[in-house]
């Protein structure tokens, strides 16, 4: 493993330390990385260009009613009557809501118009001390919001009343949810001039059992329900404005870049909306500016969403998306493909089989088809085990091991895994949001990038795996060796 000029007894030891610590090291390590990924906020410079804006903002409106739909993905939304009454009464649009798709996030994007990369609120989950600076409800004065579940969100944008109260509402978590129908068509109906209602059953059934589920769509259909009573109810001169904040795996989870949970179906309806057959894709900032120019409330000066007009004719695809830059990919692919490099030439005999990482590819190959692309909306990536992402490692640890015990060299397996490993970990902010700031350099921050945290997860138990199998053949190969020289001697 070491090239050394030691004595073999040395090298043995040593290749095992490496291997041992590689093998035991790596799911401690995935869980601080996991840690990180989810428990930090911090913001992540970007350059995003969504246009300059001229055309008009939309006019003010004397009542404006926001209802969001959590976890409804665009697939499922498509075919609902309520939802779809709004549509074809206004706008039909395609929302883009940024990365990562996690709720609260989320929220903060369309009450500030600043996207996940410049609130710094990535993947929190929990209510936020104070509402961000700029936030519209808290520029509304009697803003509404209502909360069948989760209040800690609609708690931290700074509504004037928020429900459930603690003050008037049963404490129960059920007994509110069976008054929350009621409670929301009430306050639909009323005079507030912001009134938003986040439905939570949606994403609640799609944690519990999948976007493919019965319970999922029963869920769905009860939200359209809901979607129908509070229209009814509404004042007739509102501007509608309905949303989800991300889709649903057909087995469960979000967060993630997919377009399939990322982009989601909006309908805005009411004064100043025309009626368009068509369907229309703009970014959830572009949302975020229509609402606080119905309302007449002031955007951050940061926020980039563009005035509604301009909004809704340059859809702009992918723009709010964060993505690593040419320096940091070039930084990457160096690295892997050095690392390649590295355990090809760990045979300098004429076989060319022990210079190809097979279990490496195997290991690959497992995930690939176990998982598909590794993606934060998969609940194994988080998972502090690592259970199922390792179960389709199996076979490439066992492919480590007898690969190893037929003399091929660890290197040539590890070394690519650790240099794909680095890479990722570059592409994902890794050593400036994680690695220096744990060794006091510089400021501690989420290491989130599409695609790539959740390959840095998925690769962390990729070596560990490998690791496994090539250190228990090492750890074995003197007694190979041994039994070798006795059979040897026998004969
Ligand atoms: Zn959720």
């Amino acid at each position: 493993m070491i090239a050394l000029r030691t004595n073999p007894a040395t090298r043995w030891l040593l290749g095992a330390a490496v291997l041992a610590s590689l093998a035991l090291g790596a799911n401690p390590a995935r869980k601080a990385f996991v840690r990180a990924l989810v428990g930090r906020d911090g913001q992540v410079p970007m350059d995003m260009f969504l246009g300059t804006s001229s055309g008009p903002g939309l006019a003010p409106a004397q009542h404006v009613r926001v209802v969001l739909l959590d976890g409804l993905g665009a697939a499922t939304a498509s075919g609902l009557p309520a939802l779809s009454a709004v549509c074809a009464a206004g706008q039909e649009l395609r929302i883009d809501v940024g990365f990562p798709t996690v709720s609260l996030p989320v929220q903060a994007a369309l009450w500030t118009g600043r996207t996940q990369q410049q609130s710094g609120l990535q993947y929190r989950a929990t209510q936020l001390e104070a509402p961000p600076a700029g936030a519209t409800p808290s520029q509304v004065p009697g803003s509404v919001a209502l909360a069948e579940s989760h209040p800690e969100i609609v708690r931290s944008f700074g509504f004037t009343s928020t429900r459930p109260d603690p003050a008037r509402d049963p404490e129960d978590p059920e007994a509110w949810r069976a008054a929350f129908p009621e409670q929301a068509v009430q306050a639909v109906a009323s005079s507030s001039r912001l009134v938003h209602v986040h439905v939570l059953r949606v994403d609640e059934a799609g944690h519990a059992a999948g976007a493919a589920s019965s319970a999922y769509t029963e869920a769905v259909r009860g939200a359209d329900e809901l979607l129908g009573r509070l229209r009814a109810a509404s004042p007739a001169d509102a501007l509608w404005v309905v949303l989800a904040d991300h889709g649903h795996r057909p087995a469960g989870g979000h967060g993630g870049e997919e377009p399939e949970i990322r982009i989601v179906r909006g309908c805005v309806a009411g004064p100043g909306i025309a009626p368009s057959p068509t369907v229309a894709s703009i970014h959830l900032v572009d949302l975020a500016r229509a609402l606080a120019d119905a309302l007449g409330a002031e955007l951050p000066s940061d926020a980039r969403g563009r005035r509604w007009s301009d909004a809704l004719a340059d859809p702009a695809p992918g723009v709010t998306l964060p993505r690593p830059g040419a320096m940091r990919v070039a930084i990457a692919g160096l690295l892997a493909i050095l690392a390649i490099g590295w355990g090809v030439r760990s045979d300098r005999s004429s076989r060319w089989w022990p210079r190809v990482p097979w279990a490496l590819l195997v290991a690959l190959v497992g995930i690939g088809v176990m998982h598909g692309w590794p993606s934060l909306s998969d609940p194994p990536v988080f998972a502090p085990r690592g259970l199922q992402l390792w179960l389709a490692c199996v076979p490439a640890a066992v492919l480590a091991l007898g690969l190893g015990l037929a003399g091929q060299s660890p290197r040539a397996q590890l070394a690519p895994a650790l240099g794909l490993f680095a890479a990722a970990l570059v592409l994902c902010r890794a050593p400036e949001a994680w690695l220096l700031p744990g060794l006091g350099l510089g400021e501690a921050g989420p290491p989130l990038m599409p695609r790539w945290s959740a390959t840095v997860s998925v690769l962390f138990v990729v070596v560990r795996s490998v690791a496994e199998g090539a250190a228990l053949a090492w750890l074995l190969r003197p007694l190979g060796t041994r039994l070798r020289s006795r059979t040897r001697a026998g004969a």
